[in-house]
């Protein structure tokens, strides 16, 4: 749902290459704490600490972006999505195509997301810990794989695989906590803001003050507004994540 009510609060072209440059920003600190990591210059904890916020951070903005940007109209790194959460991770268009389908049966059990929403605790828990495994399954079982799918997937493959063999030990602890965080990401984003008291729908999450400034000066403010305003984010995907709170005041008032 899109009226032209709100359209001085939606994301425009300056917001998409700013989503789009903080991809590029955040894969390359992820990547930087890697080598970083492997060549001693940072330890376990401070590189876990930098690859976490930024693994938070990207998510938004890859988040973000599928509602400005459709993949042929990004670069192909950006298409790829190099981050090595899994060996078997789908790109940019597919997860743009798995979240169009997420807005338009939300919390169904149509919901390409469903697996991570639905059924209690620990079916969508389970559902987060397996979140990339489970859709590039289910996204192949739906869509088929094309030949540039099964390309980009052997790419994604050869850099998770490459990066193992280069630094094995290096490598599983930062893999590690890409994965943690995406994993509590993903069950926040999907479970916790879809699913409440055994009921399915689209639901705020406020926070109170005291935790609500610190992750906002941790993780910024699209990360914060986009989780604690996800049910105004439903009914206004245009609306750029940092005016959710102005939207959700304005909707509120009527
Ligand atoms: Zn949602
Ligand atoms: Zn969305």
């Amino acid at each position: 749902m899109n009226s032209d009510e709100y359209k001085s609060y939606h994301a425009g072209d300056s917001d998409a290459l700013e989503y789009h440059l903080k991809l590029f920003l955040f894969t390359t600190i992820i990547y930087g704490c890697f080598v970083a990591y492997v060549n001693g210059w940072l330890s376990l904890a401070v590189m876990a600490v930098i690859s976490s916020v930024c693994v938070t951070r990207w998510l938004i903005a890859f988040h973000e972006l599928f509602h400005l940007r459709r993949a042929d109209d990004l670069d192909f790194i950006t298409r790829l999505q190099p981050i090595p959460f899994s060996p078997f991770g789908l790109g940019y268009h597919e997860y743009q195509e798995i979240h169009k389908g997420h807005h338009v049966n939300t919390a169904s059990a149509d919901d390409p997301d469903a697996f991570h929403i639905r059924g209690g605790f620990f079916r969508a828990f389970f559902g987060a810990v397996t979140q990339h495994e489970q859709a590039f399954v289910r996204y192949i079982a739906r869509h088929g794989l094309s030949r540039e799918l099964l390309v980009m997937t052997l790419i994604r493959l050869s850099l998770f695989v490459g990066l193992l063999l280069i630094a094995p030990a290096a490598f599983l602890a930062w893999w590690l906590v890409l994965r943690v965080t995406y994993i509590i990401n993903d069950f926040v984003f999907f479970h916790v803001v879809h699913y409440r008291g055994g009921e399915t729908g689209t639901f705020s999450l406020p926070l109170p003050s005291w935790l609500m400034h610190p992750f906002v000066v941790i993780y910024g403010f699209d990360v914060v507004y986009a989780t604690m305003y996800h049910d105004t984010h439903h009914r206004h995907s245009r609306v750029a994540a940092r005016h959710l709170p102005s939207v959700a005041v304005l909707e509120y008032a009527k």
